[in-house]
């Protein structure tokens, strides 16, 4: 089967450099949202803790209870409308989503500073605050989220002018404030706020445009497939479904047991992606297996998943994502 390596001490790496950003690993709040953007939630959230992080961000409930015992706070990006422990804090996305959060719920208000997505009008604040006190719910914090913060303009800072005087007016409520993600974070050279939400950066990656300075992150995934079998192809043979690739010449090639069941996309066959060790996967991507030259035991798909987001014309996020639950991760 197909598996993946997680590389520990790139993690940490990674997580060095954030808190060298945040002064300390305490405010850095790991984002372990979709599998731990498909590293494995089970596997990051203890190496994590062992680093002494004490905040997480995940997408919802069922991601939270199975690192609960964990981290100090855990913040759901989704709200689950059910009473939780109190170090779980629940998002409120909307008045509408505030209005469904029962008694005693911890809860942090999510406020839209121009990117648009969700969250609450800063002009709903007010209106939140008087809900959150009639109804009995905590207000843990208050939070904001960046749509530009990894693009060379002048949007990002607009949108942080508008985090700062909100968090300005509503600093009497004595909660904790955040607004920075990977992008933002490594960009920014004031950091003060309670916590950042890293989420990519702490996996490797940020997705900058040209022009703004990558931090020495190291990926920490490489997807690595098994020999299935080896033939010895003549000159013009041709490989795999619908026979697109024609050996050029005599030549060894071997099958391997991922493909794009496990993530490794099969998008545009006719423009192959190139593996680890600089060579073309042969032919068309089949659902379990994929072809390549040579006679190895094994195969590195991939050690960057910056190189195949370029290929297919998508972020790291998104192949890294793409990882199946299902598939055995090895720490390294
Ligand atoms: C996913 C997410 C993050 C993390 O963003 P990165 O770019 O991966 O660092 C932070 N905050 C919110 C609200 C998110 O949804």
């Amino acid at each position: 089967m197909a598996y993946l390596k997680i590389y520990k001490d790139n993690f940490l790496h990674n997580l060095s450099l954030a808190a060298a950003k945040t002064a300390s690993m305490e405010k850095v709040a790991i984002v372990l949202k979709d599998n731990a953007y498909g590293h494995g939630l089970e596997l990051i959230a203890p190496l994590t803790a062992h680093a002494g992080i004490k905040h997480a961000v995940v997408r919802n409930e069922k991601e939270a209870l199975k690192i609960k015992d964990l981290f100090a706070t855990i913040l759901l990006l989704n709200p689950a409308a059910r009473l939780l422990p109190p170090h779980l804090h629940q998002s409120a996305n909307s008045m509408e989503q505030l209005r469904i959060l029962p008694k005693g719920s911890s809860v942090e208000l999510k406020v839209d500073t121009g990117m648009h997505r969700n969250g609450l009008q800063p002009a709903q604040i007010d209106e939140a605050l008087a809900l959150i006190e009639q109804k009995g719910l905590r207000l843990k914090g208050i939070f904001t989220h960046y749509r530009s913060a990894d693009i060379l303009s002048s949007e990002h800072f607009w949108q942080k002018q508008n985090f700062a005087a909100i968090k300005n007016k509503y600093a009497r409520t004595g909660v904790r404030f955040h607004s920075a993600n990977s992008a933002a974070l490594f960009r920014d050279g004031d950091f003060d706020e309670d916590i950042a939400r890293v989420g990519i950066a702490a996996y490797g990656y940020i997705d900058y445009e040209p022009g703004l300075e990558k931090p020495p992150l190291q990926p920490v995934m490489q997807l690595w497939a098994k020999k299935i079998a080896t033939s010895n192809l003549q000159k013009g043979q041709r490989i795999g479904y619908g026979g697109i690739f024609a050996a050029p010449r005599e030549c060894t090639v071997s099958t391997y047991d991922a493909g794009y069941a496990d993530g490794v996309f099969r998008s545009n066959p006719g423009d192959p992606i190139t593996l680890a060790n600089g060579e073309k996967v042969l032919g068309k991507v089949s659902m379990d297996s994929l072809s390549a030259y040579g006679n190895s035991e094994e195969l590195c798909i991939f050690d960057d998943a910056s190189v195949l987001a370029k290929h297919f014309n998508t972020i790291s996020y998104e192949i890294l994502v793409s990882m199946k639950e299902g598939c055995e991760r090895i720490v390294v």
